[in-house]
């Protein structure tokens, strides 16, 4: 090394070194070590919808980001913004996606009114604030949006009593959870007598994530964590067998009459159970070999935990829930129509091809076609702009002839979905 080079090395390290100062001060004088975890009620049709607030609790330690405090790394179909009410400036942002938009665009939502849960953690603010809670329709416009003010020493605001926090352990552990990406298995349908069953369930599951490129290349960052919830029942509910079960968060499958569709409509239970827990991510394993699963990015992912395929689910569904990915399969015929024409998908693996320079347009090789042709060769890593993807066979583009999220035979994610996953984790760690 150059005395030059070395003078520049270490310029950029004391550059590092004072960012992450300035943000870890920025950080204590606006919030405290915990957590305020905020329940709200989305409720309406595919029409019309509203936002309610439904309670408030707060737990010692923040467990999310701590940088990029008042930026999103995508935009997921909502979105909160914390603001300091007296000053009005931005101090936390974070987005998600829900159940209840997946669900405006189904039929049923046409015709009949429906309320689904959805809970969200903020860090505890050191003074009031205001909360804003927006919704967006497919068209990247506001459908819903609910605004509340917040005094952090307001006495109804429930305090968790920290002897009530679940049993848990920490599976791998790259560090402390205030540094660290926190990833909390839930069991769902295991009974007491299974829990061991649980823990091996788990350790599969981190394997199998393990081994795709993008969490291998950032396996320093995450810290895995399973909680002790044992359900009445062992296995999940099958509607269409007439069979249910009694299960701690009574999940089940043929979500909007779609057979594979497992999901839970019991978020409140779901975080009841998480109070206390380091949590960043939320992996429910169900105990079935039924197959199927579901995803929703920043809220939570559940997936039959063995049975054909299920290694593969389970990453699938990280991708939707962690990373804000899309599914990149298609069908010949479907009722929604997820992505129209004219505007361009938030989710970094499609394109409708309006604003393609935002998406993988500089991984492209040069003299590609588009729409590329799929030949069926280097179909899991020769990037292109495939027609076919987000459930349509017309009008969507996906980045390679397959993917992780698109079949379950595919061994990793394509070139651009690894690259989109790096760019979540290095935007809400270091
Ligand atoms: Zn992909």
């Amino acid at each position: 090394m150059t005395r030059q080079h070395l003078r520049t090395a270490l310029l950029l390290t004391i550059v590092t070194l004072s960012t992450a100062k300035m943000e870890a001060q920025d950080f204590e004088t606006r919030f405290l070590d915990a957590t305020l975890r905020l329940d709200y009620i989305y409720a309406g049709t595919s029409e019309d919808q509203a936002i309610y607030l439904n309670g408030m609790k707060t737990y010692e330690g923040w467990y999310g980001k701590r940088i990029n405090m008042n930026s999103l790394p995508l935009q997921g179909n909502g979105t909160i913004t914390v603001t300091n009410f007296v000053l009005g400036d931005t101090i936390y942002r974070h987005s998600f996606s829900t159940l209840f938009q997946e669900w405006q665009n189904t039929e049923e939502a046409s015709k009949e009114a429906r309320s689904f849960e959805n809970t969200l953690l903020i860090p505890m603010p050191k003074f009031p604030i205001q909360v804003t809670v927006e919704l967006q329709n497919m068209h990247n416009g506001q459908k819903a949006c609910l605004k509340h003010f917040i005094d952090p020493a307001d006495r109804l605001i429930r305090v968790h009593d920290t002897r009530e926090t679940l049993p848990h352990t920490y599976l791998r552990k790259a560090g402390d959870s205030r540094d660290k990406i926190d990833v909390v298995f839930v069991p769902e349908g295991y009974t007491a007598e299974e829990m061991d069953l649980f823990r091996r369930d788990c350790e599969e599951s981190i394997s199998s994530i393990l081994r795709h490129k993008a969490f291998t290349d950032r396996k320093d960052r995450f810290n895995f964590i399973a909680v002790e919830a044992p359900s009445a029942h062992s296995g999940v509910s099958i509607p269409k067998n007439r069979d249910w079960k009694s299960t701690t968060l009574g999940s089940h499958f043929d979500t909007f009459y779609s057979e594979r569709y497992l999901t839970t409509p019991n978020i409140r239970a779901l975080y009841d159970l998480l109070d206390g827990i380091p949590c960043e991510s939320i992996i429910i394993l169900a105990n079935t070999k039924e197959y199927g699963g579901g995803g929703i990015y920043n809220n939570y992912m559940l997936s039959a935990a063995r049975g054909p395929g299920y290694k593969s689910v389970i990453v699938h569904e990280f991708g939707h829930s962690f990373a804000g990915l899309a599914d990149e399969y298609f069908y010949d015929d479907q009722y929604e129509t997820y992505y129209p024409e004219g505007i361009e998908p938030w989710e970094q693996n499609l394109t409708t091809l309006t604003d393609f320079g935002s998406k993988w347009q500089d991984m492209l090789p040069n003299g590609t076609t588009i729409p590329t042709p799929a030949d069926g060769r280097d179909v899991y890593t020769k990037v292109g702009v495939y027609e076919g993807g987000g459930y349509q066979s017309k009008g969507v583009y996906r980045p390679a002839q397959d993917c992780r999220m698109k079949t379950n035979e595919a061994p990793d994610f394509c070139p651009v979905c690894t690259r989109a996953i790096l760019r979540v984790i290095d935007f809400i760690s270091r």
